[in-house]
């Protein structure tokens, strides 16, 4: 099952299907993405983009298909059995390796900035309070806000919880970042900041899948672009080729109308 190998996928996912009652929101979607490469996955709204993270998140239970995180298998079926997951101690131990940031802030409101980043590490991979205090101010540092450590999220403006809340996933240190339409929910001014940081990331070698509207951040930072619609992949390319000549007619139309 577990067949590492030094060219081995972070992610692989094959033949993914979730429905939610009759309604197919992922129908049969298939994606690798290598170490260090970073995929933007553009699409119009209800395509299936969020349902794809969660899935690879393990936030939901796919019906079909297999995803491997680092070689290892999520969940699957096999012909003519039932779906098989992870118990839910492996899901919690796996998801560790796995940051996700959301369209929403959600860092604990009653914590500080500093407080909101060591709280995983200390909690859960037990790390010592004054090691992972020292990290945490250099995360904090990494994403611009040295100076915020005793802040509260009320006390910071959007793009910088979303900042805090970056920090706070790479402070698990975790294989693979998700980071599903981070700056969607930001004042138009407080973007570009959230989008440096999560470019500096890139640079420093990071795998990570961003779902985003940013055609510019994706033309610039991603390796590759993956095009959604109504829960399934319909092309993929580098990303300056798949925005300049999207092949398919969905893609041209899509990229026209974000523009
Ligand atoms: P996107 O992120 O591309 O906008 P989503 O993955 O959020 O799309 O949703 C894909 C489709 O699945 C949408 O039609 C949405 O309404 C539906 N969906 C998502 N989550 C649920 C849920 N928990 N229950 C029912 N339908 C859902
Ligand atoms: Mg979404």
């Amino acid at each position: 099952m577990s067949t590492a190998t030094p060219s081995a996928p972070i992610v692989r996912a094959i033949d993914v299907c979730k429905r939610f009652g009759n309604f197919e929101a992922l129908k049969a979607v298939s994606l690798d993405v290598n170490a260090g490469e970073v995929v933007c996955i553009i699409g119009p709204s209800g395509s299936g983009k969020s349902t794809l993270l969660r899935c690879i998140n393990q936030l939901e239970r796919m019906d079909g298909g297999a995803i491997w995180i680092n070689s290892e298998l999520i969940g699957y079926r096999r012909e003519g059995s039932r779906l098989h997951h992870l118990k839910d101690r492996e899901i919690a131990r796996q998801r560790r390796s796995v940051g996700m940031v959301f369209q929403r802030f959600n860092l604990f409101p009653h914590l500080t900035a500093l407080g909101n980043i060591v709280e995983g590490p200390v909690q859960v991979l037990k790390e010592p309070p004054k090691q992972a205090e020292e990290r945490g101010r250099a995360l904090l540092a990494q994403v611009g806000l040295a100076d915020k450590e005793r802040s509260y999220p009320s006390e910071l403006s959007g793009g910088q919880q979303q900042r805090v809340a970056i920090a706070r996933g790479l402070a698990m240190r975790p294989q693979l970042m998700l980071f599903d339409e981070p700056t969607s929910a930001l004042d138009p001014e407080l973007v570009g900041d959230v989008l440096s940081v999560m470019k500096q990331l890139a640079v420093t070698g990071m795998t990570m899948i961003v779902v985003t509207h940013e055609l510019g951040f994706a033309r610039d930072v991603a390796d590759r672009i993956v095009f959604m619609d109504q829960g399934e992949i319909i092309e993929t390319g580098p990303a300056r080729e798949l925005l300049s000549a999207p092949g398919k007619k969905r893609t041209q139309d899509f990229i026209a109308a974000v523009r």
